[in-house]
This record gives structure tokens, C-alpha cells and sequence, in this order.
């Protein structure tokens, strides 16, 4: 499943194929619903308008044109491709498609259509979809003191904390367990015991995490086209996540491995208190 890093990296693949500002041709609609309906009368009106930008709220990218714009969310499985790739043959998921006047295609494909598209006015009006996240982990509305509190009033473990979208969007479970090992904290702490100076290092670290992978995942998949989610060079960054029995590698101490909320967490009991 792409996490934030990887949509990031899409958007850019995205934004520099659409530098140009091209005008939307027509849609084509393979169906009409993915994991919700698709509304197609809102998108067709979109017709005949340039894309002025591509941007990224959270795990959705949306196409702005003039009057509104493509809201996507992949999912599991869900890919945008260009139809001009000789490597990419139309398939039976692929679900719909966007002409361009300038002879580009683009392609929404999803094989387990857990994925949306909508249509929004901007990433900023309401929007059902957009309305409860909380803070992009790169915003200064995330900041130390909004972190410490908010996991003063939640009390659960500081990893669910950190990946409720409602508190900040982005983080998954990958990514929670390499901040908090930075962060010395572990993930299983609940999060109303997490001091401010703790918190102030969860943030700094959420950000540097997050910032590095979008580097390493940006470098390996900007042919966006070929986007699966898992071919960024991150996990070969990992400092904790799944090593569990293995040394940890600032003190030699086996890994653990806990589960919160269903998902494993993975933390050195030596650096992490
Ligand atoms: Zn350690």
C-alpha cells in the first residue's frame, strides 16, 4: 500500500508530466464506482479546462483544473500511467481514463478498486473526504506543543497517536516505529506520559523520517508510471522495523517486536523507554 512518501513521489512524477498545463480532452469511464461511487457528471465538467497544478493532501493527489479538480486516493493497488508508455498495455483494471489535448493519456488503474476518485472544488473548501485530517507532518501547525497536547488528552499508546490521520496525516506504521526509535521512546508508551521534550523529538523526528524516505522513494520510482508503492529505497534505512531477534544497531540489544491495535511495532527495550 503507498504510504505518504510514495504519494509524494507520484505527485512530483505527476506534476512534471503536467508542467505543460495541458487542457482535459475527455474522460472516459471503464465504471462508475471504485470503493465508492465515481461522479462522473462533476468530473466530465472539467472538460475542456487546463491542469494548473498538482497537489497532495495527505495520501490524495488532486489534478487542479479551473473550476475544480480530480481527487485520487490509490488505495491498495491503485496506479496512475500514461497510455504513450510502450511498456503498459490497456488491461481490465484499468478503470478510467483522461485525454489530453496534447496527445497525453492518463490512466487510473486499480485491480482491487479500493481506491477513489472524486471530485473536489480545491484541497482547502469542504470536502467530506478532507474534512477531519489533521496537519500534514511538514506544516508548522504540527508543531511540538500541538503534539504534546494532544497526547496529553488522548491517552493511547504514543504509535496509535502518531498514526490517527486526525492528529497529523502521513505517518504509517513503518514509519512510527523508525520515529520513535530516533526518538527513544517507545511505542507501546501511553501517549499522556510522553514528555514535552519527547514530544518535541517525535515531531523533529517524524519530519526527518518522512523527508528522507520521500528522498529515497522520489530517486528510485520517478518513472511514477510503474508506481507499486514498494520500490523506494527506504527500507534499506530501516533501523528497526521488522529486525525483531536482531541487534539493535546503536546498542546490540535483540529487537522486540509488540502489536498495537493489531499492527506490530518494533523497538529496542534498551534505547527506548
Ligand atoms: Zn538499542
Amino acid at each position: 500500500m503507498p504510504e505518504l512518501p510514495e504519494v509524494e513521489s507520484i505527485r512530483r512524477g505527476l506534476e512534471t508530466l503536467l508542467l505543460d498545463q495541458p487542457v482535459i480532452r475527455r474522460f472516459e469511464f471503464a465504471r462508475k464506482d471504485l470503493r465508492d461511487p465515481i461522479p462522473v457528471r462533476q468530473l466530465r465538467s472539467l472538460e475542456g479546462q487546463a491542469i494548473r497544478a498538482v497537489l497532495r493532501r495527505s495520501k490524495y493527489l488532486f489534478l487542479a483544473a479551473e473550476t475544480g479538480g480530480v481527487l485520487s486516493h490509490l488505495g491498495m493497488t491503485g496506479s496512475w500511467r500514461t497510455a504513450t508508455d510502450p511498456k503498459v498495455l490497456p488491461g481490465p483494471h484499468d478503470h478510467v481514463r483522461i485525454e489530453f489535448e496534447t496527445g497525453l493519456t492518463l490512466i487510473y488503474r486499480d485491480p482491487r478498486r479500493f481506491g477513489v476518485l472524486d471530485w473536489a472544488k480545491d484541497l482547502t473548501s469542504a470536502h467530506p473526504r478532507l474534512d477531519l485530517l489533521g496537519p500534514e507532518p511538514f506544516d508548522p501547525a504540527f508543531s511540538p506543543e500541538y503534539l504534546h497536547q494532544k497526547a496529553r488528552t488522548h491517552r493511547s499508546p504514543i504509535k496509535n497517536l502518531l498514526m490517527n490521520a486526525k492528529i497529523v496525516v502521513g505517518v504509517g506504521n513503518i514509519y512510527a516505529s523508525e520515529i520513535l526509535f530516533r526518538a527513544g521512546v517507545r511505542p507501546g508508551r501511553s501517549s499522556e506520559r510522553v514528555t514535552a521534550v519527547e514530544a518535541a523529538r517525535i515531531k523533529a523526528f517524524t519530519t526527518e523520517v518522512l523527508a528522507e524516505s520521500i528522498a529515497a522513494g522520489g530517486s528510485s520510482i520517478s518513472d511514477y508510471v510503474d508506481a507499486s508503492g514498494d520500490q523506494g529505497g527506504f527500507q534499506n534505512h530501516f533501523r528497526v522495523y521488522d529486525r525483531a531477534g536482531k541487534p539493535c544497531l546503536a546498542c546490540g540489544t535483540p529487537i522486540r517486536r509488540d502489536v498495537h491495535a493489531g499492527r506490530s511495532s518494533f523497538f529496542c527495550p534498551r534505547c527506548q523507554r
